[in-house]
């Protein structure tokens, strides 16, 4: 496998090192880029931590090399998915050396293709000062929304302006200057346990400002107008900005390719069983954690929505439990062949099969793409981060689903499903979403816009 890397090294005009967070959610993108890159010629070697790493015998074309950072039991089995990178970042940052040293490693290799640069993700600021530090260039990847890339650089605004810290009387109150977020959706760093290793990261995050371009995985037709506003604001310190995505369209890496967890194929043979438009997939993403009590209310709306359903219960998804249980007498359901629960599935293709009507989601920004792309409209439950101003672009911005607010309980969840499905309302989102889908496919073509970010992305590169 290191042959067919080595092979394209020794033909490259320059080498891309790149830097991963290590969850699925940001692997997969980092991932897909690094695809993109190699296919257009250029060496990519992968930087990665032990855990959550990725397979290099599926992705013969790289070469990686591990990092031996060590990393806490809360980035390790944490709950946690915001306390994970923070955490992340102090490790990182604890061993600097070891990042920096893994960087330096590749420079003035002989017979190599030169080092141009470094590419890393947005939320590892510690990778980012250790690049600084050997003065090698970087461009950092922002695997969030154009809309996120903007409530996370405007912290001084939010606090500023006493939107944040989030209080029960400013909740429902819009932030004129991101709309249409209200104060409710913005992800507030101030609630989480660790306020040191938060102030830290924040710190390091100021201090590696200053980069050679940002990546965002989005793309102009979806969000021109904040791509618009990144621009202006970046263009001050003379960043370029590369709107690159859907990455996961754009690139020869697919899903099965970046996945952490093994697939259960069976549910494509499942949906092959079921009428066209018909079924509710429902997946929460890699992190998310609910209660037992949130569990069984799922399981009991979906059963009583009457509609076919396909369902991701993946271990971890109940908080204390290792493998989420079904509630008794759900077997009933299952036995009807109504549903379908899998651990975890290819679900890239699931959104592609002509069974599926809509896709209950958390509302992770590779989800919500997904869905966009295969023209699937969403009922929106986000759970944290950037989740919550994902799922106010899904039903204010694009109109192509319904955010499900409130308790999460059998009643609500039987009406939004039966909204989405059934109701005309559902059948005009579901219309909006086969409009955006187009728009995905004409940005991928030949002339389009990512298409020919991707070019640009590349003459950058080279000129590093
Ligand atoms: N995913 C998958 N199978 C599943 C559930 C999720 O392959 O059963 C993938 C999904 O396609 C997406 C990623 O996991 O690419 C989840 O990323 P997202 O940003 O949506 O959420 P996160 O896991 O970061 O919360």
């Amino acid at each position: 496998m290191a042959g067919a890397a080595d092979a394209r090294a020794s033909t490259a005009a320059a080498r891309v090192v790149m830097f991963p967070l290590p969850f699925q959610g940001n692997l997969s993108p980092m991932l897909q880029l690094a695809g993109a890159l190699s296919a257009r010629g250029l060496a990519v070697t992968v930087l990665h931590t032990a855990f959550n790493a990725p397979d290099p015998a599926r992705h013969p074309g790289l070469a990686f090399v591990p990092v031996p950072v060590s990393l806490p039991e809360s980035v390790v089995a944490g709950n946690d998915g915001n306390t994970k990178v923070f955490d992340l970042n102090a490790a990182m940052d604890a061993s600097g050396s070891v990042v920096r040293d893994a960087l330096a490693s590749l420079l003035n290799k002989p017979g190599e293709p030169r080092l141009a640069c470094l590419i890393v993700d947005a939320a590892l600021p510690a990778v980012q000062k250790a690049a600084a530090e050997i003065g090698l260039p970087w461009l950092v990847l922002h695997t969030c929304s154009a809309a996120c890339f903007r409530m996370y650089g405007s912290y001084g605004l939010l606090y500023g302006k006493g939107y944040l810290p989030k209080q029960e009387s400013n909740l429902y109150l819009p932030v004129k200057e991101l709309p249409p977020l209200q104060v409710r959706d913005l992800f507030d760093p101030s609630e989480l346990p660790n306020q040191e290793t938060v102030q830290k990261t924040m710190n390091l995050w100021n201090q590696t400002k200053m980069n050679s371009g940002t990546i965002i995985n989005t793309f102009e037709a979806l969000e021109g107008h904040e791509l618009e506003m990144i621009r202006g604001e970046l263009a001050t310190n003379g960043i370029a900005v590369f709107a690159i995505g859907p990455l996961h369209k754009l690139s020869p890496t697919d899903g099965t390719m970046t996945s952490l967890l093994e697939e259960d194929c069976s549910c494509i043979e499942w949906l092959d069983t079921q009428a066209p438009c018909s079924v509710i997939y429902v997946s929460f993403g890699s992190l998310t954690q609910l209660s037992r009590d949130e569990f069984t209310e799922i399981a009991w709306g979906l059963a009583n929505s009457g509609k076919p359903f396909l369902w991701v219960a993946r271990r971890g998804l109940v908080r204390g439990v290792e493998k989420p249980e079904l509630p008794e007498g759900f077997q009933r359901a299952l036995l009807e062949g109504r549903c379908k629960v899998v651990e975890w599935a290819p679900q890239q293709k699931v959104l592609a099969h002509s069974a599926v009507a809509g896709f209950w989601t958390h509302n992770g920004w590779n989800s919500t793409l997904e869905s966009i792309c295969e023209g699937v409209p969403m009922v929106s439950r986000p759970i944290f981060g950037d989740q919550f101003a994902n799922g106010r672009y899904v039903e204010v911005v694009w109109k192509i689903g319904f955010l499900l607010e409130g308790m999460l309980e059998r009643g609500n969840i039987e009406r939004v499903i039966r909204r989405l499905i059934e109701e005309s309302e559902g059948v005009e989102a579901r219309e909006r979403a086969k409009d955006l889908k187009k728009k995905a496919i004409t940005c991928l073509e030949s002339n389009g816009s990512s298409k020919l970010v991707l070019d640009d992305l590349v003459h950058h590169l080279l000129s590093l």
